[in-house]
């Protein structure tokens, strides 16, 4: 079905045009609009038009580390992760790079949104994690302890489809026991890791609390750092590798805030300089040229839900020193070239998938009227209306 959104404001995923346009689009993608007929005539006066959002760090159909332990729970985590890919739309959400499920669990209901069995939004997954013994999310991780079996590992996800590897550089918030600054898998084996993935044209990220860690992680060729607070000479290497950098501010910062008895344990292991040193880590990413993809990390922890923390993420790079449109970027066209999907989404650019998002306001303006979304396309077929 042929849609037209007349006379709408249009941030592309990297710049705002100069003039209102008009937009069409339909299955197949974004069209080059030949003033032809469209099914749909969408008046987009006073409203604005962004690519769909990619949420860059989730974890679906996690409710803590553990995974299911039964059959029946593991059917239960499919019918929760397919849930969650259309409930994502409300939120303008269209992709999702997912950072670690058990059971490999993200990457069937991937299989099925591609095959179409499903509606849902685009999941890059990497499945099960790669962690130590014992290691942060080991309960959802293959365990590894030397550099043959992170390379038996690696292997092992490629072979199960994992669009990435995803390596435990150091211990984590929300492994209970696990310390979150300790260093964990060796550089060695990560590099292992990077050199299978690259071998199939993939990529590695790194879950990194920890700047030995992180170092390790830069040294070993990994393409994404997740979660560092950088210091100057940890982005230095960044920026000499071209790593990028995937912030996850809101889950740290909801922590920090809860009241919440349950999670108290969780809150004692951070610390509020926590938030100032991720706010510098974001300023050194701006003046060092690092790139960056916004990621929340929701999904296992409730205080983080999937969707909304999105929005809540974008505003915190907002009130931490990016413009609205540079916070937009590294949740659009930044996000997809990173994830080496810019040529199917993350832009509004004839030839590419309609992901779509229609706001009322003017989130380029305002990052906080990502609240007036209206409408969300999926592939050009409206999945979301207010
Ligand atoms: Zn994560």
């Amino acid at each position: 079905m042929r849609t037209r959104i007349r006379n709408v404001r249009v941030f592309d995923g990297d710049r705002l045009w100069e003039k209102t346009a008009d937009v069409l689009f339909d299955e197949s993608g974004i069209l080059a609009d030949d003033n032809g007929p469209a099914e749909v005539e969408v008046d987009g006066t006073g409203k604005t038009l962004l690519p769909g959002l990619i949420d860059g760090h989730v974890h679906m159909g996690m409710s803590g580390m553990e995974p299911p332990a039964t059959e029946a729970g593991v059917i239960a985590m499919g019918a929760l992760l397919a849930a969650q890919a259309q409930a994502l739309w409300q939120y303008g959400i269209t992709t999702v790079r997912n950072c670690g499920t058990g059971k490999n669990g993200d990457l069937a209901v991937r299989n099925a949104i591609r095959e179409q069995k499903i509606p849902g939004v685009r999941i890059v997954g990497c499945g099960r994690v790669l962690s130590i013994t014992g290691g942060h999310g080991w309960p959802m991780a293959i365990e590894c302890d030397s550099v043959d079996e992170i390379r038996k590992a690696a292997r092992l996800q490629l072979r199960e489809g994992a669009d990435f590897v995803k390596l435990m550089a150091t211990g984590g918030m929300g492994t209970k026991g696990s310390v979150p600054n300790a260093p964990q898998l060796t550089e060695e084996q990560m590099r292992t890791a990077v050199e299978e993935a690259a071998l199939v044209g993939k990529f590695t990220a790194a879950h990194c609390t920890g700047l030995e860690g992180a170092q390790r992680a830069i040294r070993a060729g990994v393409h994404i750092i997740e979660h560092a607070q950088l210091d100057e000479e940890t982005a230095a290497m960044m920026a000499q590798s071209g790593a990028v950098y995937c912030p996850t501010i809101v889950t740290r910062y909801n922590i920090l805030h809860t009241e919440d008895p349950k999670f108290q344990w969780m809150r004692a292991k951070a610390n509020p300089g926590d938030l100032v040193r991720k706010k510098k880590a974001l300023n050194l990413c701006k003046s060092m040229g690092i790139p960056v993809i916004a990621g929340t990390d929701a999904g296992p922890n409730p205080l983080t839900p999937l969707g909304s923390s999105l929005w809540r993420e974008l505003g915190i790079y907002c009130e931490f020193g990016m413009t609205p449109v540079e916070a937009l970027h590294a949740a659009t066209a930044g996000a997809a070239s990173v994830l080496g999907i810019d040529g199917e989404t993350g832009s509004v650019r004839p030839g590419l998938c309609a992901d779509l998002t229609l706001y009322d306001g003017d989130p380029t303006g305002d990052i906080g009227q990502l609240n007036t979304l209206c409408c969300t396309w999926q592939g050009g077929i409206l999945r979301y209306h207010k």
